[in-house]
């Protein structure tokens, strides 16, 4: 497949606008301002079958048509470019925010076009240092040359674009808590109804899309929604993908194939295969790590929304973490879980004292304390978590650990009963 979200990737100076330019950018922009309505884009995008990378994989047009058809000025449309990229396991959208700013921005403007916005943000995570300059430079060129702000290439549409730092919380790329922050606000997540499109950012219609969603739709504009479906499998999960590709592979990295890309090409071809021949493929965490873990008898999936819900699991930001016969699954998901411990922002009950309990009890059986109920315990904590949460948060702590628990409980069963690790890796090795 050729190269079409990372093409300007690897080329010299692929941040600056002449380079973009050079390469086809912003016609996508000029074309949609001058020759069609925002409802067209809008219809384009549907007929492509685009769904959202950022991981729930809604469709994207349809997401658009939520938007109300007119603007009332006392409430101005948003669109809101969601780059607080922090799943573990996840770092997609810092390579074209990084390597290809003006793609993101271009995808933003079209995106901000078909909802009627006229203000639209990049928020992105406060670690992203050099992501936020290497776009606040990409804006200062786009907005120089007429592509940004007002009478958009003379199209009378007016569009301003900002970047916007987070502070590093990751319960901020939710879209309820992205918004709050964006405010001025604590990020906290909050119920939906009302959705962003009736009430979002200052009670105003507002639509939330991850970056590599946005960086499709130039794309999908210029080359029409056919072309789209061309790729990937139609027609529900179509397009080209970025997978993130970590773990114990030879060659890790960020890959660009079609979506429904086969898991065990991504890992042996384009990754390189197995970093160590004599530690066998045990297990993949396909989406981030907040989706159940595949075991390595059920690692012949491709890599779609789809294909992989019928395997129980997702496809989420499509972080895929490769773990080898050498890892120590308890040792593993006690790091998952410190991770949504830690990030978890405590208005649920639940998820924050469930998350704190899954730590604590995993941390038990890892460092060779673990008593016989303790995994009942797990499933039971994770079970009460899932479902009774206002965001996601809480489901994303405790669907890995019931995979972990199911899926390796000899593992779980062998640190209680013998205070040893089977695969021989945990911090057990030096304390027995
Ligand atoms: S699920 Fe967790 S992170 Fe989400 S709102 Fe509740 S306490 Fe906060």
């Amino acid at each position: 497949m050729e190269r079409i979200l990372t093409r300007n990737v690897g080329k010299e100076n692929s941040t600056s606008l002449a380079v973009y330019e050079a390469g086809g950018g912003y016609q996508a922009l000029r074309k949609a301002v001058k020759t069609m309505t925002p409802d067209a884009v809008t219809d384009e995008v549907k007929k492509s079958g685009l769904r959202g990378r950022g991981g729930a994989g809604f469709g994207t047009g349809l997401k658009w048509s939520f938007m109300p058809k007119e603007v009332d000025p006392r409430r101005p449309h948003f669109l809101l470019n969601n780059a607080d990229e922090s799943e573990p396991g996840t770092f997609k959208d810092r390579l074209l925010m990084e390597r290809d700013p003006h793609l993101v921005i271009e995808g933003t403007l079209l995106g901000a076009y078909a909802i009627r916005a006229c203000v639209a943000y990049i928020y992105i995570r406060g670690e992203y240092v050099f992501g936020a300059g290497v776009l606040e430079r990409a804006l200062d060129e786009a907005r120089a040359k007429g592509l940004v702000g007002k009478n958009i290439l003379g199209s009378g549409w007016d569009c301003e674009v900002w970047v916007h730092r987070g502070a590093g919380a990751y319960i901020c790329g939710e879209e309820t808590a992205l918004m709050s922050s964006l405010e001025g606000n604590r990020g906290y997540p909050r119920l939906k109804p009302p959705f962003p499109a009736q009430a979002g950012v200052w009670g105003c219609p507002t639509t939330i899309n991850n970056v590599e969603t946005l960086a499709n739709v130039p794309f999908i504009v210029e080359r029409g929604a056919d072309w789209f479906q061309s790729i990937g499998k139609a027609p529900r999960n179509t397009g080209p993908k970025l997978y993130c590709l970590s773990g114990h592979v030879k060659r890790p990295g960020v890959y660009e194939a079609p979506m429904g890309l086969p898991m065990m090409e991504l890992i042996h071809e384009l990754g390189g295969g197995m970093l160590r021949p004599e530690f066998p493929l045990k297990a993949v965490i396909p989406g981030g790590s907040s989706v159940p873990v595949l075991r390595a008898d059920e690692c012949e999936v491709d890599l779609d929304f789809d294909s992989l819900a019928a395997k129980g699991t997702m496809l989420g930001s499509a972080g895929l973490m490769v773990m080898d016969a050498s890892t120590c699954m308890v040792a593993a998901m006690e790091r998952v879980a410190h991770f949504y411990h830690h990030e978890s922002c405590g208005q649920c009950t639940p998820c924050r004292e469930g998350c704190g309990w899954l730590e604590r009890v995993l941390h038990r059986i890892e460092s060779g304390r673990g008593l016989a109920q303790d995994l009942d315990l797990l499933m039971s904590v994770s079970r009460n978590i899932i479902g009774n949460t206002i965001c996601a948060l809480g489901d994303a702590a405790a669907m890995p650990c019931l995979s972990f628990v199911e899926k390796f409980r000899d593992e779980f069963r062998h640190h209680i009963d013998h205070k040893s690790c089977l695969a021989g890796t945990s911090a057990l090795q030096g304390v027995c």
